[in-house]
């Protein structure tokens, strides 16, 4: 039977990234050696950075005095190394979720920092809008996308002090204006690449500021300095965001994804608001366009279960909310077609039918 993936993450990646890299595993370039026993400094290796990077730039339009890195430690080292590297005195964050907390929480070890607003009361189903972001914070981060409650701030807003975003779920699901921010980071496991590797992309001014030491490790220019080449990178990982990378220019870039991921949202929230047996649970305005959360509606609870394996019966993989919303999750990162978002709505459909 035909899967569709929808696990949040790690998710499901092109065929051909999966395909690529496969045979990378197995014969590197016509090397006659695996590119997991290759060297990181190999120049075959260099080109694969090299142009990992150069795609980043392109695809993203990210302007002069940007430096693209891929590390390790996940979105989840970023937390630390931000403050680490941004923050002299104070920070401000808002507060949207489980990933926002986390980042806030972290940054708390290097400093004052301001929650400038949160919806945690409303078990983050939406973005707060109304809010003050104090002039003399070193910065102020958000999440761009939140993974576990499917709301998104989907505009590049503007802040009167450095922007940072986490954007492991959405990066690449739409065109951006990179200048609003000094740094943006994320996971490469959701939208991207097998898990493994995180991306940063930083304006290399807002750097060297803060009186701290910070280890050779965690410091951002050392591996600005080193081409993500001062110790070894993840190469596979590497390898396979390469393989996306050139599959989102293949299909027309940004512009193209963002239109394909707007038509697949529509499709499965028009679904989820006409069916009589499912809700959505994230603010109608904030709803995210690659997370899409919902539940059984009114009167309708004691059906979950059932849908759910009604649902793995005709392929459904990874719809099952987290644990903090319950009910259902469907990620349709860029890599799920159209075609796996109809096959949901599908089954919704007929699941309806049957009751
Ligand atoms: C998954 C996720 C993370 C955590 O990423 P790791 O790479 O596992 O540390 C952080 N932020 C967001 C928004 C996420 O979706």
């Amino acid at each position: 039977m035909k899967k569709y993936n929808f696990s949040a993450g790690p998710s499901i990646l092109p065929q051909v990234t999966i395909e690529e890299t496969a045979k990378a595993i197995l014969d590197f370039n016509g090397s006659g050696l695996s590119i997991m026993e290759i060297s990181h400094r190999s120049k075959d290796f260099e080109a694969v950075l090299d142009e990992a990077v150069a795609l980043f730039k392109e695809l993203l339009n990210i302007p002069e005095g940007y430096s693209v890195l891929f590390l390790g430690g996940g979105a989840s080292l970023q937390f630390a190394m931000v403050p680490f590297n941004l923050m002299e005195k104070k920070a401000a964050y808002l507060n949207t979720g489980v990933w926002a907390s986390k980042a806030l929480k972290e940054a708390k070890l290097f400093g004052e920092v301001v929650e400038v607003a949160s919806s945690k009361a409303a078990n983050f189903s939406y973005v707060p809008k109304d809010y003050t972001i104090p002039a003399d914070a070193d910065y102020f981060h958000i999440t761009t996308n939140n993974t576990i409650y499917g709301t998104e701030i989907r505009k590049d807003i503007d802040s009167p002090v450095p922007l940072v975003a986490d954007m492991s779920s959405d990066i690449f699901s739409r065109p951006m204006d990179v200048s609003k921010y000094v740094l943006i980071y994320g996971g490469a496991q959701k939208n991207l690449a097998p898990s493994g590797v995180a991306f940063v992309i930083v304006k290399d001014e807002i750097l060297g500021k803060v009186s701290r030491t910070i280890p050779t490790m965690l410091d951002y220019t050392t591996h600005i300095k080193e081409g993500s080449m001062f110790n070894t990178p993840p190469v596979v990982p590497i390898y396979a965001a390469l393989q996306t990378l050139r599959w989102l220019k293949s299909l027309g870039g940004l512009e193209a994804m963002e239109k394909m991921n707007l038509e697949k949202a529509a499709i499965l929230y028009d679904e989820i608001d006409r069916n009589k047996l499912f809700k959505g649970t994230a603010a109608v305005e904030d709803r995210s366009i690659m997370n899409v959360c919902f539940v059984m509606n009114d009167g309708h609870e004691a059906l979950e279960e059932e849908f759910q394996k009604f649902a793995s019966g005709k392929g459904m993989v990874g719809i099952k909310g987290h644990r903090s919303v319950g009910g259902f999750r469907a990620s349709i990162y860029n890599a799920m077609p159209k075609e796996g978002v109809q096959a949901l709505v599908d089954a919704m459909k007929e699941f309806e039918k049957n009751h």
